[in-house]
């Protein structure tokens, strides 16, 4: 389990500019890396040291052996990830696959830093850098320390070290911990959640979240975005670039405030959600209106799953995913699939009459698919809810507990 904050130390000028001059030699190094292992198909850190540590340190005279090291890992990665994203573009578009650009990186970079070049002692900052190692003092925030101490075993595992917009440095400070074991816990609720179009989330007990006031703001920066597009003057420009930025950040703010509500409930074991990458362009055609279409590939949802999945590991919580098709289309009560039982956001089923809200339905078919998933047989040793009832209420003791230790689908 990894936290991280990010503080801003004061620096002087000189030692500025051996950040940014670091910067420049991390920069070339990674470049040069990379290259050498595209060229040579390799993606070995040994090999890359032995071919190309002395040209680096010819190149790169003043860059310390330990970010050489950063350097060359960052791009050991970089190079795994482009391969195994070329390899599967090339299934679908071969043309495409082949001008993929290569992994490079701008001067402007951010550098990761492990524990070797950067140490903590206290207030007391100091990493290397091409000049000499910069000493400073930092305060971390106090709300982190309380919350991650290091008597509970969080340590600092390395850094990023960059520059913002406004030419600020940053140090991304990274703590890591073992993680937790989550208890088995039957005692909690099963909870579906469905992301839908009306409301942000809604459980599947009918709970509504971030309904009224994001689809306010975010129509507010629709409108206003599409206003100064119209306009397309230098200013106007510059204007959109703030917005954008503000719009990012409410974004942001509203997934905090959903998924802290939503880890925070006590008497929650697990929280089904439908699994994003099946949630494509079949799923959006379902609503059918087209700006509410737009309004949801606009919300960042994996920056929700993302969130609500830490705050809940941290509370004990588990996260589970499903396959999300036709979870909107389905009856909840009969389990018919009828996609002209919804009108808008209201699912009433013509089979066998019920009614609801739309995105409600949705959350509890999410769940019931979680639990009759569970409940295959095989497949019940991973998903731990053996012999669980459609409420979400255990009515069996589970059958063998050695069987069932690693929460699946958590990232
Ligand atoms: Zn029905």
């Amino acid at each position: 389990m990894r936290r991280s904050v990010t503080v801003f130390p004061k620096l002087t000028d000189k030692e500025v500019s051996a950040i940014v001059e670091t910067r420049k030699q991390y920069a070339r190094t990674f470049n040069m890396s990379a290259e050498c292992l595209i060229n040579n198909s390799s993606t070995s850190k040994r090999f890359l040291h032995k071919v190309q540590y002395e040209r680096i340190k010819e190149e790169c005279p003043s860059l310390p052996t330990g970010l050489i090291q950063c350097a060359r890992d960052v791009a050991v990665e970089a190079v795994k990830a482009w391969n195994a994203k070329k390899a599967k573009l090339r299934q679908k578009h071969p043309k495409k696959a082949e001008r993929m650009k290569s992994p490079s990186m701008k001067e402007r970079c951010t550098m990761r830093y492990d524990v070797r070049t950067i140490t903590l002692r206290g207030s007391q900052l100091t990493f290397s850098t091409c000049d000499r190692r910069i000493r400073t003092i930092i305060s971390i925030p106090e709300f982190f320390s309380e919350r991650y101490p290091e008597t509970e075993g969080w340590k600092l595992k390395g850094a990023n070290i960059g520059m913002d917009r406004n030419g600020r440095v940053f140090v991304n400070l990274i703590y890591e911990c073992p993680d937790p074991v989550i208890e088995e816990n039957n005692d909690g609720k099963i909870v579906g959640l469905d992301r839908g179009v009306y409301n942000i989330v809604t459980t599947s007990e009918g709970v509504h979240y971030g309904a009224k006031d994001a689809r306010r703001v975010k129509r507010r920066y629709n409108h206003v975005r599409s206003e100064l597009q119209e306009k397309g003057t230098r200013s106007a420009k510059r204007r959109l670039m703030a917005i954008s930025g503000c719009e990012k950040r409410f974004v942001l703010d509203q997934n905090h405030c959903i998924s802290k509500k939503l880890a925070n409930a006590d008497d929650v074991s697990v929280y089904v959600l439908e699994d994003l990458s099946s949630m494509n362009m079949l799923k959006l055609k379902g609503k059918s209106n087209k700006t509410m279409r737009k309004w949801l590939s606009n919300w960042s949802y994996s920056d929700l799953e993302a969130k609500l999945s830490y705050k809940c590991q941290m509370n004990g919580i588990r996260v589970e995913f499903v396959d999300a098709r036709y979870t909107s289309q389905k009856c909840s009560v009969c389990k018919t699939i009828d996609k002209d039982s919804r009108k808008g956001n209201r699912y009433v089923c013509r089979h066998c009459g019920s009614r609801m809200h739309a995105d409600t339905n949705a959350a509890i078919n999410i769940r019931d698919s979680y639990i009759t998933r569970a409940l295959k047989p095989g497949q019940a040793a991973v998903n731990q809810p053996y012999g669980w009832s459609a409420t979400g209420r255990p009515e069996t003791e589970p059958v063998d507990k050695t069987l069932t230790s690693k929460p699946s689908g958590l990232p």
